[in-house]
C-alpha cells in the first residue's frame, strides 16, 4: 500500500481495539493515545500514555503516526487545538463541537433539513418551567454535554417530578425534549470519503434498558422509504460537515416517520454487528475512509443480533453448542453497567437470530448502574 501507513487513535477503549484489529489486515498500523495505562485496545495497539492536556506528549504522539482520528466525542478542545495542523485530523473537530452539546446538535440536524422532536434549550429553573408550559408534560430533560448511556437524564411525568428536578439542575444547560412516542429506535451508521461519497449500512433496531444499549437487530425490517430517509439524513449531515469516517444517528421510528434523536462522530455500538454481518465492518470502513483507501461493501450477511454484555462477562459455555455467535471480550475490568463485551449472532433470517439471541440472553447477567441485574 502507497500512502499514509499509520493511524492514530484518540481514545483508547474497545472501539479503538476493533479499529485496530481491522485496520491490521490493510496493512495500517494503529497507535492509541490513553490517559490510562490499562487502555484495553493496548492488547492490539501501541499505546502512549499520556493526559488530553499534556501537549508534549501529544506531540509526540502525533509524530508516530500519518493521520488522527477518535474513538469517542468528547476530545478536549486544547487536545484539538494541540495537534491541529501536525497531522490531519478526520473527521474534522467541527464533528465533534456539534455532537457535544445537545442542543447544538438538535439545531444543526434542524438546519440539515433533518426532522427532531419538538425541544427547547434550559438555562435554568425558570425556562424549564416556559419549556414545560410550550411542550407539556412528559418530557425529557438531558444534561447539555457530557451525559451519555442515559446518564443525566430524567423523564418528567409530574409538575412534582419537575420541582425536583429543579431543585437539582441548578443552572448548568439542559435540554428539554417532548417525549417522543416512539414504535422503536433505530440507527443508520453511515461512512464518508474524502472525496464526498457516503455509504450507509442497513438500519439496525435497537433496545435500551436503562439508557443503555442492550441489543442491536439487524438489518431492521423497514419499508423502503424509511431506509431512504435515514440515508438523505445521513448524506445531509455528513455533507453539511465535509466529514470524513463513519457515523452513526439514532433516530426514534414515529409510525414510519424517522426523527433523529442524536448523531456519533464516531464507529458507534449499533454497528458492531457489521463484524460478522456485513461485507466490510464499520471499523474496516472507517479506517478505509480515514486512510483515503476506497469503501468496502456495506451489503449485510444474512441477519444479526448484537448483544451487549454489561458489567459482568458470562461463562465462555454460554456459547456451547450453539453455531453462529461470536463472543467478543474487550479484556476490561468488569463494573456494572461497564460495556465489556458483546457477542453478536448471525444466521440466514431474522427468526433463528432472535431464537438463538433469547437463549443466550437467558444466561447473561448484565449488571446494570446501581447494581439491578436484567437478564
Ligand atoms: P440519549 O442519551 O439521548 O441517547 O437517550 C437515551 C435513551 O433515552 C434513548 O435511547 C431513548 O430510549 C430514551 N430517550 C431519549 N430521549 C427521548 C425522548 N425525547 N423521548 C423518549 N425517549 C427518549
Amino acid at each position: 500500500m502507497s500512502g499514509p501507513k499509520t493511524l492514530g487513535i484518540l481514545g483508547g477503549g474497545q472501539l479503538a481495539q476493533m479499529m485496530a484489529q481491522a485496520a491490521k489486515p490493510l496493512g495500517v498500523d494503529c497507535v492509541v493515545y490513553d490517559p490510562s495505562p490499562d487502555a484495553c485496545a493496548k492488547s492490539v495497539a501501541h499505546l502512549v500514555n499520556g493526559s488530553f492536556d499534556n501537549a508534549r506528549q501529544l506531540r509526540s504522539f502525533a509524530e508516530l503516526v500519518d493521520v488522527i482520528t477518535y474513538e469517542f466525542e468528547n476530545v478536549p478542545n486544547e487536545t484539538v487545538d494541540t495537534l491541529d495542523g501536525l497531522r490531519p485530523i478526520h473527521p474534522q473537530p467541527e464533528a465533534l463541537k456539534v455532537s457535544s452539546n445537545r442542543v447544538t446538535e438538535k439545531a444543526f440536524f434542524e438546519s440539515c433539513g433533518v426532522p427532531v422532536g419538538p425541544y427547547r434549550a434550559i438555562s435554568g429553573p425558570e425556562s424549564l418551567r416556559i419549556a414545560r408550559d410550550e411542550l407539556g408534560l412528559p418530557g425529557v430533560l438531558k444534561s447539555n454535554s457530557g451525559g451519555y448511556d442515559g446518564k443525566g437524564q430524567y423523564t418528567l411525568h409530574t409538575d412534582d417530578e419537575l420541582e425536583n428536578a429543579l431543585a437539582q439542575i441548578g443552572n448548568t444547560p439542559f435540554i428539554y425534549e417532548s417525549f417522543v412516542n416512539f414504535t422503536r429506535e433505530l440507527s443508520v451508521i453511515a461512512c464518508r470519503t474524502i472525496d464526498g461519497i457516503t455509504v450507509t449500512y442497513p438500519l439496525a433496531q435497537n433496545t435500551h434498558q436503562h439508557g443503555i444499549l442492550v441489543r442491536s437487530d439487524a438489518p431492521a425490517t423497514v419499508q423502503m422509504n424509511m431506509t431512504e430517509q435515514a440515508h438523505s439524513a445521513a448524506k445531509r449531515v455528513g455533507d453539511t460537515l465535509n466529514y470524513v469516517g463513519v457515523f452513526a444517528i439514532e433516530l426514534f421510528d414515529v409510525g414510519g416517520e424517522l426523527l433523529a434523536n442524536e448523531m456519533a462522530p464516531r464507529v458507534h455500538n449499533t454497528g458492531h454487528w457489521t463484524i460478522e454481518g456485513s461485507n466490510t465492518s464499520q471499523f474496516e470502513n472507517h479506517v478505509r475512509a480515514v486512510m483515503g483507501l476506497p469503501l468496502g461493501s456495506t451489503e449485510p450477511e444474512g441477519h444479526s443480533v448484537m448483544l451487549n454484555i454489561i458489567g459482568e462477562m458470562p461463562n465462555p459455555d454460554i456459547l456451547k453448542g450453539i453455531s453462529g455467535a461470536t463472543l467478543h471480550g474487550y479484556g476490561k475490568a468488569p463494573r456494572p453497567g461497564r460495556k465489556i463485551g458483546h457477542i453478536t449472532v448471525n444466521g440466514p433470517d431474522r427468526e433463528t437470530c432472535l431464537g438463538t439471541a433469547k437463549q443466550i440472553q437467558s444466561g447473561l447477567r448484565n449488571t446494570m448502574p446501581g447494581g439491578g441485574v436484567r437478564p
